[in-house]
């Protein structure tokens, strides 16, 4: 199969560059030239737990790319989902299967405007990925992947591809519960990331404080309380754990939002925290909690410039 991947940074090159080891046709897109250059010029340099492999790479702008995607897999960050669709509708035949891992809730139905349900597939990944350069990846940790036809109904072809996955080792299961999948990352995204966001400060600096704790608690528990009113069972106590888990194992990783904010980059928190605002909205609720976080993180970015 052709398999295009579009937006070529951190999980982009993982995904991509892991299945072009695995032999598959791989073509990446993303939208910046001197990017693109140096993954065509010097390839993929991938940085895991067993060794650094080094996997050639074909990269390009979505223009340049002619050939129709057998599988196109999402991996720009979600405030760039929509630009990213518009400009690989060329690669979007009438088989092509649409796959999304990217964080946050809403990825199905921004898709499904390009491509019928029937044919995509999302899913949510902790397959941990830093950007060091230019196709530079590093890797590390245990990873693994879930997802699921946003219809629910497991055709044949989605067997095909978990093995397509899984032949390329990137740990892929199906879970029939997807939407509670997606949805207690999410929770536990908007608490550890945007909070990270907002003060500064990574989950190890903010460990120990009650403030930090109680905030991080009030984010979970609305957000299960959204989700399920939303019509998706949740596990509170399960999500908690997880974030607790984080704080002690990841107490020095600066959350993908904290980099942001400090690169001057806008962030995810639209499709996170607000996300869960508009969920709120949509069952005649409210998400005060973190509509407030939502605010903060905006405010940043405003500060920002962006
Ligand atoms: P990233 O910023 O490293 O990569 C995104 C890439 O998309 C960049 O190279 C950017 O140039 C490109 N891009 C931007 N606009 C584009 C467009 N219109 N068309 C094509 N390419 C475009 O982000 P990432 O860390 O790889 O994250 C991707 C998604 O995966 C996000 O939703 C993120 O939350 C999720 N995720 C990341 C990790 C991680 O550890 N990095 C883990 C789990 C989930």
């Amino acid at each position: 199969p052709h398999i295009v991947v579009v937006g070529a940074g951190a999980m982009g090159c993982i995904f991509g560059g892991k299945l072009s080891q695995a032999g598959n046709r791989v073509t990446l897109i993303d939208v910046n030239p001197e990017q693109i250059k140096i993954m065509n010029e010097r390839g993929l340099m991938l940085e895991m737990d067993h060794g650094t492999i080094s996997v050639p790479a074909t990269a390009a702008l979505a223009t340049q790319v002619k050939e129709v995607a057998d599988i196109l897999i999402l991996f720009t960050k979600t405030l760039h989902t929509e630009a990213a669709l518009n400009s690989v509708q060329h690669l979007i035949g009438e088989s092509t299967i649409v796959v999304s891992l990217q964080n946050g809730l809403g990825n199905a139905e921004k898709i499904s405007r390009y491509v019928p349900q029937e044919r995509i597939v999302i899913g949510t990944t902790l397959v941990p990925a830093d950007l060091k350069g230019p196709g530079h990846v590093a890797s590390h940790g245990p990873s693994s992947s879930q997802f699921m036809d946003v219809e629910l109904k497991h055709p044949r072809w989605l067997d095909d591809l978990v093995e397509l996955f899984n032949q390329a080792e990137l740990n892929v299961s199906l879970n029939d519960s997807i939407m509670s999948v997606i949805w207690s990352k999410v929770a536990f995204n908007a608490a550890l990331n945007a909070i990270c966001a907002g003060t500064g400060a990574t989950p190890g600096v903010l460990d120990g404080d009650k403030a930090f704790q109680a905030l991080a608690h009030d984010v979970v528990h609305e957000a299960v309380i959204i989700g399920q009113l939303s019509g998706v069972e949740l596990d509170e106590a399960k999500i908690w754990g997880n974030v607790q888990m984080a704080i002690a194992e990841h107490a020095n990783h600066k959350p993908s939002m904290l980099q942001d904010i400090e690169a001057g980059r806008k962030t995810e928190i639209a499709a996170i925290n607000g996300a869960i605002v508009t969920a709120a909205e949509k069952v005649g609720s409210e998400a005060p909690v973190n509509r407030t976080l939502t605010y903060i993180v905006q405010l940043k970015e405003h500060l920002n410039g962006q």
